[in-house]
C-alpha cells in the first residue's frame, strides 16, 4: 500500500504523458451523447439502485485511474436522466450544442483561472469577445459589461448587488463600508409570480423577504402595472422576461418608463425568455428591454450551453465593479480584463469558453432559428396535445406549455407515469394554486416527430 511522493508524481505524469485515460474518456463520452436519445430518458429503477455502489468508504491508497472512469461511466453514465437528448421536458433545461461541449472539453485541459487577466489572457479576451457579442444580440447599451457566473440566481444576485450600491451611492450612503444596519431602507418592488431565486436574492442581500412589495399579475402571469406600487429613488423594481410555468412576459416597456421617471433602478430576469429578444419573430415580448439596468440571463437554458453558464449584464458598470469589488496586494492588475471584478466569485473556471463556442458556431441566425424552433415545438406540442382531448392552460407565446389532468394525486400520478415511459420527461407545477403539469420545450434536439412521440406517451399515461 506504501507509496511515495516520488512514486506518487511518477505515476500520475505516466497518465498525463500517456494520454489514455483521456482518450478513453473521449470514448466514452461519445457514446454517451450519441446514444442519449436512443435509451429512456429517465434511468431505470436498476440503474438507481445501482448508484449504491458509490457509496464506498474513502479508498487508503492510490487507485487504477483506468478503473475508476469505467466504475464512473458504467454505473453512473446509467444512472443520469438524458438531460440532453431530445424529449426531456422537465425544469427549463436545454441541450448542448456540440461544438460547446468539444470547446469545454479543450478548455478543462487548459485548467484556467478566470479571475484576472494576468494569469489567462485567452480567457480575459474572450470574456471581451462574448460581453461584446452579447451587447449586440441583446441590443444593450455600448458601456454595458458582463460577469460569468455560475447561473440566474447570481446572476440575480449581481443586479440587486450593483442595484443596492447605486442607490444609496446616490443618497451619499456607502453600503460597502456602512452595511444595512444603519442604512436607509431601500425599496424592492416585483411580481407575485417572480421566479423563487428572485425572493432568495432578496433574502442574501438582506432586502428581506417580508419587505418585498408585490404587484398582482393577469392570467397569464405577467405583471399588471396597474398594480404596481408608487415608485421613487429609493425602489428597485424585478421585472420577468419569462414566466418559468407560462413563458409570459411582464410588459417591459411600460414598466421600465415608469420605473425611471421615478428614479427606481430596474433589473430583468429574463433567465430563459431574454432569448427571445434574440430572435425576430419574437423580440416583440421583450420589447423595451433594452433601456433596463440590469439583467441576468442564462446560456444553459435557452442558448444550449452545458452547465454552468450565467450572465450577468449590467449598463451601469461602476456600479457593478463597486459592488462585487475584491483587491488583495498579490493580485496583479492588467491590461487584460479581470473577470473577477464582474462576479462575486474570484476563482472560477472559464465558462465564456463554452458561451463563445456556442455564439461562434450558432452566429445570429443560428441563435434566431434555434429560439424560434423551440418556440414552434412548443406551438405543435400544445396543438397536438388539445387535438389528443388535454386542457392547455396557458397562451403559448415562448417555450412553455401547460396542462391540467386532475388534482394533485392524478397529477403526481401523471408524471410518474410518463417519466416511467421513458419516452419522455415533465414534471409538476402549481398555477394559480392548481396543479398542472408544465413542459419545457429547450433542447435544439428536439424535433416534430419528437413532439408527436411525447404526446403519444402522454396519451397513454392518462389511460394508465
Ligand atoms: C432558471 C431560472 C432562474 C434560476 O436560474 P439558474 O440558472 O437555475 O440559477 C431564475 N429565473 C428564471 C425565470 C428561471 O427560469
Amino acid at each position: 500500500m506504501a507509496i511515495d511522493e516520488t512514486e506518487l508524481r511518477a505515476r500520475m505524469r505516466e497518465l498525463v504523458t500517456s494520454g489514455e485515460l483521456l482518450m478513453d474518456a473521449a470514448a466514452r463520452a461519445r457514446r454517451y451523447v450519441a446514444e442519449a436519445d436512443m435509451r429512456p430518458v429517465a434511468p431505470t429503477a436498476g440503474a438507481v439502485a445501482a448508484l449504491e455502489r458509490f457509496r464506498e468508504p474513502l479508498p487508503e491508497s492510490v487507485g487504477d485511474a483506468g478503473a475508476i472512469l469505467a466504475l464512473l461511466d458504467e454505473v453512473g453514465s446509467p444512472g443520469t436522466v438524458a438531460q440532453t437528448g431530445a424529449r426531456f421536458f422537465g425544469l427549463v433545461n436545454g441541450g448542448v450544442v456540440p461544438t460547446a461541449h468539444a470547446a469545454r472539453v479543450l478548455a478543462d485541459a487548459w485548467d484556467q483561472n478566470a479571475a484576472v487577466g494576468a494569469v489567462s489572457p485567452t480567457n480575459a479576451v474572450i470574456e471581451e469577445t462574448c460581453q461584446a457579442w452579447l451587447r449586440d444580440l441583446f441590443g444593450l447599451p455600448e458601456q454595458t459589461v458582463a460577469g460569468f457566473v455560475s447561473g440566474t440566481s447570481l446572476a440575480i444576485v449581481c443586479g440587486l448587488a450593483a442595484a443596492r450600491w447605486r442607490l444609496f451611492e446616490r443618497i451619499g450612503y456607502d453600503v460597502n463600508a456602512g452595511g444595512l444596519g444603519g442604512a436607509p431602507p431601500l425599496r424592492l418592488v416585483t411580481s407575485r409570480h417572480a421566479h423563487s431565486t428572485v425572493v432568495k436574492g432578496a433574502a442574501l442581500l438582506g432586502f428581506g423577504t417580508d419587505n418585498i412589495e408585490w404587484a398582482d399579475v393577469d392570467d397569464q402571469g405577467r405583471l399588471d402595472p396597474t398594480t404596481l406600487p408608487v415608485l421613487d429613488d429609493r425602489t428597485i423594481v424585478i421585472l420577468q422576461a419569462g414566466n418559468v410555468n407560462s413563458g409570459s412576459f411582464d410588459p417591459i416597456r411600460e414598466c421600465v418608463e415608469r420605473s425611471h421617471t421615478a428614479g427606481a433602478w430596474v433589473h430583468i430576469d429574463g433567465a430563459f425568455g431574454l432569448w427571445a429578444a434574440t430572435c425576430a419573430a419574437l423580440q416583440h415580448l421583450t420589447d423595451g428591454h433594452e433601456a433596463a439596468d440590469s439583467w441576468s440571463v442564462d446560456g444553459h437554458k435557452t442558448l444550449n450551453t452545458p452547465y454552468d453558464c450565467g450572465i450577468a449584464l449590467c449598463a451601469d458598470p461602476e456600479a457593478m465593479v463597486a459592488a462585487l469589488q475584491n483587491s488583495a496586494p498579490y493580485i496583479v492588475a492588467s491590461e487584460h480584463r479581470d473577470g473577477m471584478l464582474y462576479t462575486p466569485e474570484m476563482s472560477r473556471r472559464t465558462r465564456a469558453v463554452d458561451l463563445w463556442a456556442t455564439l461562434r458556431y450558432l452566429g445570429r441566425e443560428g441563435v434566431d432559428r434555434m429560439v424560434l424552433s423551440l418556440h414552434e415545438r412548443a406551438r405543435q406540442f400544445a396543438e397536438e396535445l388539445v387535438d389528443a382531448g388535454f386542457d392547455v392552460v396557458n397562451d403559448v407565446v415562448f417555450n412553455q406549455v401547460m396542462i391540467r389532468v386532475g388534482d394533485q394525486a392524478a397529477t403526481d400520478r401523471f408524471a410518474a407515469a410518463v417519466q416511467a415511459s421513458g419516452e419522455a420527461w415533465v414534471g409538476g407545477s402549481a398555477w394559480f394554486g392548481a396543479p398542472v403539469i408544465r413542459i419545457s420545450v429547450c433542447s435544439w434536439m428536439t424535433s416534430p416527430e419528437d413532439v408527436s412521440r411525447a404526446v403519444q406517451a402522454f396519451a397513454q399515461a392518462r389511460t394508465g
